[in-house]
């Protein structure tokens, strides 16, 4: 096996950074299907520069280089232990390299391992077969999509729907709620892998495991395929759109499979997965771990760019500057819809920071400034960090803290995606704040407008993602979606979908 290191360490890189001819289809689809002028295109516009951004540069298309499955076919006899061990080796170089993040956490001490490696990361499957290839698929989902997985138990009074009862109907109804409630805090347009039946534990497992199929595959069940069909049409019909900035394309694939379950039981198990929908396979030489051929690609087949020459994402002219440390004048001025350019500091601040500011002071002045919820992917060159990938996280998991820190420090304006709930919108009013989207997973269109590392804080004791970054960011473009007047437009959104998903209840779709 002296190419199997190699050949995982490919996959690994090729998987973070090049997303498959099918995903790469429907986000073009996606694409003609919006209205350029409107948030949800200029969204899906940040989105194709990233994609093609990320293929040019072989940079993670996302910085959530995601939770790593891989799913391994063997002939017997192969040395499993052998083969474990070099993929091991493959994601500790990849890491190494920039091409994931340092993403797994101790979930006892907090600590970060630094190379992807720790108990139950990554995750190996195996499985014997009698073709004489081996067989490597990878699926890299990142924690924004993971949170929006959600299962159901037959019969469910759903919000919005009413009675899902232990039918085919019920079963729609619960899928499509679980696209309602995602909204874009899982970095939609999405695509959906569904379980139905199994126990709770498996039907997630079969659930994930659908997502290995490619989106443009019809599933070989007449009722399945019926199923996946009438969830895509009704679910983009829902108007959750791109980041739930409302529009068409909420959705870029429903793969759907049964088990069989026990007679009391009846789970629907969704699992949820972003447009960076990162999942590639080979098939590899049993005796040296070679690549014999792409799954899911033909390497003979050139990348077709997402966005054409001159097209993309433009300034209008008609932009906000921001320049931290910004006055309560300025930001109270500001109103949802506005699009900003920042130019100046950012800091980064997520999940540990919040956690950390609460109980001791700021390492740095946060007073005028905006916080930005991102875990960046950084490298080090020489003395001096550069961050590689670098887009937003899901802001409402701060939802219990930001009220308070925007308080306490004086912060004029928290960034990050998918919006946040009432105490914070309250604390913006009383304050005098805002909140910005920035476009998730957008971590190469947004990297580069990190110009300039300024200083870091707590990177020993929070490890990489969670560290305290300062920025010099220049022309970064973010739409404010939460002003300081009371307005949000994940409010508005909320109750536009919620009015569609009611007809779906009502069987008016
Ligand atoms: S695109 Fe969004 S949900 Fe997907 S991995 Fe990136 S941040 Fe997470």
């Amino acid at each position: 096996m002296e190419f199997l290191k190699e050949s995982m360490l490919e996959l690994i890189i090729q998987t973070s950074t090049n997303l498959p001819p099918d995903v790469r289809n429907e986000m073009a689809r996606a694409l003609k299907t919006e209205n350029p002028g409107t948030q949800a295109g200029q969204a899906l516009a940040i989105i194709g520069e990233n994609i093609d951004m990320a293929y040019n540069d072989e940079g993670p298309v996302c910085q959530d280089t995601g939770f790593m499955t891989f799913k391994i076919k063997t002939p017997v006899g192969v040395n499993q232990i052998e083969m474990k061990k070099q993929i091991i080796e493959a994601v500790a170089e990849a890491t190494k390299r920039g091409k994931l993040r340092p993403n797994s956490v101790d979930s006892l001490t907090g600590k970060n391992s630094g190379n992807n490696l720790g108990s139950g990361t990554p995750v190996m499957e195996f499985e014997q077969w009698e073709e004489p290839d081996l067989e490597v698929r990878l699926l890299c989902k990142g924690g924004g999509c993971e949170n929006k997985n959600i299962q159901y138990s037959l019969p469910a009074t759903l919000e919005h729907l009413g009675q899902a009862d232990r039918d085919l109907e019920g079963v729609k109804k619960c899928i499509l709620h679980a696209v309602w409630q995602a909204q874009g805090m899982g970095c939609a347009p999405g695509a959906l892998g569904v379980c139905i039946g199994s126990d709770r534990a498996h039907g997630y497992v079969l659930a994930k495991e659908q997502l290995f199929r490619p989106l443009d595959d019809t599933n070989p069940n007449y009722t399945l395929a019926k199923l996946e069909k009438e969830v895509m049409e009704e679910a983009n019909r829902l108007g959750v759109g791109t980041m739930g900035f409302g529009g068409k394309a909420s959705l870029i694939g429903c793969k759907i499979a049964a088990a069989n379950r026990l007679p009391a039981s009846f789970f629907v198990s969704v699992a949820y997965d972003c447009w960076a929908f990162r999942r590639l396979g080979v098939l590899l030489d049993p005796s040296n771990g070679a690549i014999r051929k792409w799954l899911y690609r033909d390497p003979n087949w050139p990348v077709e760019r997402l966005i054409k020459e001159g097209e993309g994402f433009k300034l209008t002219g008609r932009e906000i500057i921001l320049e931290p440390p910004l006055s309560e004048e300025k930001v109270r001025a500001l109103e949802v819809g506005d699009v900003v350019l920042i130019n100046g500091p950012l800091v980064t601040g997520r999940d540990a920071v919040h956690h950390y500011l609460l109980h001791h002071n700021a390492p740095c002045d946060l007073h005028g400034q905006i916080l930005y919820h991102c875990g960046p992917v950084m490298m080090k060159e020489g003395e001096q960090w550069r961050a590689t990938a670098a887009g937003p996280t899901t802001s409402i998991r701060e939802e219990p803290y930001e009220a308070d820190i925007i308080e306490r420090y004086g912060l004029r304006a928290v960034m990050g995606k998918g919006g946040m709930g009432k105490k914070t919108s309250e604390a913006l009013q009383k304050f005098g704040a805002v909140y910005l989207h920035a476009i998730g997973g957008a971590a190469q269109f947004y990297a580069r407008c990190l110009v300039r590392v300024t200083g870091v804080h707590l990177l020993e004791e929070l490890g990489v993602p969670e560290a305290m970054w300062q920025f010099e960011a220049r022309d970064f473009v973010a739409i404010v979606t939460m002003d300081a007047h009371g307005n949000s437009l994940h409010e508005d959104m909320w109750s536009a979908t919620s009015a569609e998903l009611e007809k779906v209840g009502a069987g008016g779709t």
